[in-house]
């Protein structure tokens, strides 16, 4: 129980503070608020319900470093409980003969009402959680604190050349992280000193608190005067320090306890594969695309930047980053933090930021760099959506006309001159199918039940094309009704909106679905999953519905339903497979790959990074036209060595076992990529590139002269970089 000057001290701290505290947080509410209109929000209390699940669970922190997301949970169930635990601490301080010790048993005298937790033994349980959760707290706080003291983690460094805010680079996280966390050891540690001490005081232990109770054997003996002052200190120093701990909440990272779960449920309302739009719906005429300013993004991006917890487990699993580039997905929500700090009060008083982002958050190297692999935003925590950001950075960039890399300009250009990016006339689009012995329909001009998008790669790539011949086949072999737009088709535009051309991506649809309404299908089928994402999420948005199946789903339901069969079983081969982006983490096209591969009867090993957590290739998002070389390991060549280390291979199909050693994809992209990948890195005497098609056909008999002919065929042709 305080004294009545404690008393009135904390009333008068509790009235100032707060109303500091509540000004401070409506000013964050103002700079969030000032971010452009994002799409309608919708289902909000089944999210707010699944977010607080997610969170109380600790969900989204375990996707990844499972044993410090241990220790971030004892802080965070330590920390939550304590709002309760501060609360009674208040009333213990505040009401007489509100006491909890020894399971409230005085409790029932001052406050009858009470009687029934008292006796249900709900404080007892109180005592016990608060008494475990202290200890577990300041465990994981010692260890984060050590984590940062130590700096060994290279996982909290960035690349040299990232952007960073000044005051980052002169280590204000791990400044602001050593406050915290020394701030929570104080708070606990004082709240379960002091428990101890009134233990050692009444000199008899609680079966509910034993840890206090062991810790108050060092306080026995001590002078009644000491006794009652050590209470009173450690109270103040376990309440009176929150309350001064408020206001600076709304500077620190450790805002995120509060940020996070709201951003959670607030989190992507769309699909993955569906890119919010340029300008908001209702915009006037004069708001340009993308971002320029920090205000020119959506608000739920500025929300990003609040909930952040700066753990960088979004550049573990950037392949950018991991290259060794300037693009770090941290370090745009960690600049854009800053970045409101610094301008904290002109921006919450409605001024308009003047600093572009490319000078302050994000690197123009950097917004090149995105591959759009989704891994940033699936790995994140606390929902945020970096990529996003690049994206509507992109989009600004590429409508005022700035300077972009040479190769992405070139297939810009090829692409709005020909509906490809591989500068050839929509004429060749089909050359492949002439070499074919029999010929597939033209659906602008017989109807089919399935309309095959083949796409850019699949068309015109000519280590490609006698993949994409071998699709025809085995679908014509199984008798599926199919038919190809011919010269009708042009690229889907997926990569073109990635790479923020809006214009042009609009206009692509606009000549697809020409095309789509004067032909005559009831679904579509593509092997290139980047068009399957366009085509399945964001064509609905211009009125194109339809089903869309990545070709691996339409061969598996060929194989159950009897239309293809195993005649050759595939054990002889020791594979593992690839995820490609846009049909595992963007579309959930996980089961089908592995179904076939399953029932062909190869021997398969999973790589560890797979499905939703697999890694990119490193071509999406318009990489594979750059005109430039990254430098570093590119992200196929260190999945090559993932895979090689999977499968402990020596030589391929020559050493102690026999089999043949494979790396297994279903994507036209990676058949490019990791074809190359296998050369640049010296492998091709110990693992292959193989399509899942070539595999179906090997499986259901005359294979082998196919398998030869995409041999010879990339044997002489030099792969690009
Ligand atoms: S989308 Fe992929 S490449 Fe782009 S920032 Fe995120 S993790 Fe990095
Ligand atoms: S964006 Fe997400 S994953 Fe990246 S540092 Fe922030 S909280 Fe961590």
């Amino acid at each position: 129980m305080l004294t009545p000057t404690e008393q009135i001290i904390f009333i008068f701290m509790l009235l100032g503070v707060g109303g500091l505290t509540a000004y401070l947080f409506y000013s964050i509410y103002k700079i969030i608020s000032s971010g452009r209109a994002a799409p309608p929000l919708s289902n909000l209390v089944p999210k707010f319900i699944t977010a607080f699940v997610d969170v109380l669970l600790q969900k989204p922190m375990f996707r990844t470093r499972p044993i410090l997301s241990t220790f971030h949970a004892f802080i965070f169930f330590g920390f939550s409980f304590y709002f309760l635990v501060n609360v009674t601490d208040v009333l213990e301080g505040f009401v007489p003969g509100f006491e909890l010790i020894y399971g409230g048993r005085g409790l029932v005298e001052v406050t009858p009402a009470l009687a029934p937790l008292v006796n249900l033994g709900l404080v007892n349980l109180f005592n016990l959680t608060a008494d475990i959760l202290s200890v577990l707290t300041l465990l994981g706080m010692v260890v984060f604190l050590i984590r940062r003291f130590r700096g060994q983690d290279k996982r909290l460094r960035f690349n040299e050349s990232v952007l960073l805010h000044p005051k980052v680079k002169k280590s204000w996280i791990f400044i602001d992280s050593t406050i915290v966390g020394v701030f929570i050891l104080i708070h606990v540690g004082s709240r379960f000193t002091g428990q101890a001490l009134r233990l050692a005081e009444a000199g008899q232990s609680d079966l509910f608190m034993p840890f206090a109770s062991l810790y108050a054997n060092l306080f026995t003996g001590l002078s009644e005067a000491a006794s009652t002052g050590s209470i009173h200190l450690s109270w103040w120093l376990a309440i009176g320090l929150i309350l001064l701990f408020l206001p600076y909440f709304a500077r620190s990272k450790h805002i995120h306890l509060m940020v996070a779960p709201i951003n959670i449920a607030l989190g992507k309302q769309n699909a993955r594969g569906t890119l919010d739009p340029s300008v908001p719906a209702e915009a006037p005429p004069e708001v340009e695309p993308g971002a320029k300013v920090i205000q020119d993004l959506a608000w739920p991006r500025l929300l990003d930047s609040y909930a952040c917890i700066m753990c960088n487990r979004c550049n573990d699993v950037c392949p950018a980053h991991s290259q060794g580039s300037s693009l770090s997905p941290a370090a745009i929500e960690i600049n854009k933090r800053y970045l409101f700090n610094e301008d904290f009060f002109t921006l919450a008083g409605g001024a308009i930021s003047q600093k572009p982002l490319t000078e302050h958050v994000i690197s123009p190297e950097a917004v090149w760099s995105c591959t759009t692999c989704y891994a940033c935003v699936r790995v994140c925590p606390v929902g945020n959506e970096p990529m996003a950001d690049i994206i509507d950075i992109r989009r600004r960039m590429i409508n005022d006309g700035d300077e972009i890399d040479t190769g992405i300009q070139s297939a810009l250009e090829s692409l709005g001159k020909n509906g490809n990016w591989f500068n050839k006339g929509s004429r060749a689009r089909a050359k492949w199918a002439k070499d074919l012995d029999f010929k597939i329909k033209d659906v602008t001009k017989e109807s089919a039940e399935y309309l095959w998008f083949v796409g850019d790669t699949a068309s015109f790539d000519a280590r490609v094309t006698p993949l994409t011949q071998t699709v025809a086949k085995v679908l014509q072999q199984a008798g599926v009704d199919y038919g190809i737009l011919y010269k009708e088709e042009k690229n889907s535009g997926n990569d073109v909106r990635r790479v923020g051309e809006e214009g042009l991506f609009e206009m692509l649809v606009e000549d697809n679905l020409a095309a789509f309404g004067k032909s005559q299908f009831q679904q579509i089928m593509t092997t290139d999953p980047h068009s399957l994402n366009a085509l399945r999420n964001e064509y609905p948005q211009y009125g194109g519905m339809w089903r869309v199946h990545h070709y691996s789903s339409i061969l598996l339901e060929l194989f159950e339903s009897g239309r293809l069969q195993v005649k050759n079983k595939l054990g002889h081969y020791r594979a593992t497979y690839h995820d490609p982006c846009y049909l595992g983490r963007y579309n959930r096209g996980y089961e089908a790959p592995r179904k076939l591969l399953e029932l062909l009867g190869v021997q398969f090993t999973e790589m560890p990074r797979n499905k939703e957590n697999s890694y990119c290739c490193g071509a999406g998002g318009g990489q594979i036209w750059l005109g430039t070389t990254p430098e570093g390991e590119r992200p196929a060549e260190n999945r090559i060595r993932e895979a090689l280390s999977t499968l402990s291979v020596s030589t391929n199909g020559a050493g102690p076992t026999p089999e043949k050693v494979l790396f297994v994809v279903a994507c036209p992209k990676d058949v490019v990529m990791y074809t190359d990948a296998v050369k640049t890195t010296g492998n091709e005497d110990k693992i292959e590139v193989r399509d899942i098609i070539q595999l179906v056909e090997e499986a259901i008999g005359g294979a082998e002269a196919q398998i030869q002919a995409v041999e010879e065929s990339s044997s002489e042709l030099k792969v690009a970089a």
